[in-house]
């Protein structure tokens, strides 16, 4: 990994140059950058960016110099058959911005760098940087909470609380659920669990979460969501459910993760496996609105912020998941 001086890029004509202003770093970016996922050309990463529009192509109408905005970092084509169903994070023809993803383009973890103009969403004058800069993993939560399909007085479980995690506890709170258990391995962040207001907060090293559930919940819970993404933390989700339960596999796995299934039990207690991968454009609209609202806490996700220069640094401590989100700010 290195850092260069390049020219300030020109926006083509459907697009904005946007100075960077804050850019969070997920474990995304320690998958490409440690070669866990192949990328073939040297890249800009960040996909998680905020920034000022300053300078616009003549077809950008509905942002202008000086507009403070966030970046959706997938681009849809909008014409195949994912995006005209409205699952644009399904694009066949989808780039994204540095991300990981069939193709990639350059992204935030640089001083300007231009989007297009489809991409970006406007954050108001209240809304900083740093949280407009959640915008991309919360809007991923917002897909997720929409693909579990949560009810007012929903039982929920979330396995991990990491910042996914705890952007899901503070999603599924706003749902109206009527009681919220996440179990998490690190105790620095079943504190922040706590103050965001999780009903049961519990150590898997110290209690058997399945059990738990059961002796908490009754016959389990209506829906699991599973923010680890390790084959046990599946298992776990799937055995917490009560009958008609749905689990949600929102951690990213590794490519060949798999568990064994009582296909049985998936037919005759009606058992909802789903899935839910990045964002989409509906859900990235609704996450700005949600900042901009100031519904999120981000604060108490933030531990660690950053100069551009000590990134490789800070990509090594998300590694070894110290403490929760770490932002570059520029
Ligand atoms: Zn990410
Ligand atoms: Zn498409």
């Amino acid at each position: 990994m290195k850092i260069e001086e390049r020219e300030i890029p020109a926006p083509e004509s459907d697009e904005a140059l946007v100075e960077v202003k804050a850019c969070g770093i997920c474990m995304t970016d320690v998958h490409i950058s440690k070669g866990q996922f192949g990328v073939s050309d040297p890249l800009v990463l960040g996909h998680e960016f905020s920034g000022v529009v300053k300078e616009i192509g003549d077809n950008v109408s509905k942002y202008d110099v000086g507009d403070r905005v966030s970046v959706n970092p997938i681009i849809s084509c909008g014409n195949c058959e994912f995006c005209i169903a409205g699952r644009t994070n399904l694009c066949e023809n989808g780039k994204i911005l540095g991300g990981a993803g069939d193709v990639i383009i350059d992204g935030g973890f640089q001083e300007y760098t231009t989007v297009p103009g489809d991409n970006l969403g406007a954050l108001n004058q209240k809304t900083s940087f740093e949280k407009g800069a959640f915008s991309e993993p919360l809007g991923c939560a917002v897909r997720g909470i929409r693909r579990a399909d949560i009810s007012s007085g929903d039982r929920v479980l979330i396995i991990g609380a990491g910042p996914m995690g705890l952007l899901l506890l503070q999603l599924a709170q706003l749902q109206g659920t009527s009681e919220i258990t996440i179990s998490e391995l690190k105790e620095e962040r079943r504190k922040v669990a706590r103050k965001l207001g999780a009903d049961r907060v519990l150590d898997p090293n110290q209690t058997d979460v399945v059990s738990k559930v059961k002796e908490n919940v009754g016959k389990g819970v209506d829906i699991s969501m599973e923010a680890v993404g390790t084959s046990q933390t599946v298992r776990d989700a799937i055995d917490s459910l009560k009958v008609g339960g749905k689990i949600l596999v929102f951690g990213v796995p590794p490519e060949d993760a798999t568990i064994s299934l009582n296909i049985f039990d998936v037919y005759f207690d009606e058992i909802d496996v789903v899935g839910s991968y990045a964002i989409d454009k509906n859900s990235f609209r609704r996450s700005v609105s949600l900042l901009n609202g100031d519904k999120i806490n981000t604060e108490d996700l933030v531990t660690h912020r950053f100069q551009l220069a000590e990134l490789e640094n800070a990509i090594e401590l998300n590694e070894q998941r110290v403490g929760l989100k770490k932002i570059v700010k520029f």
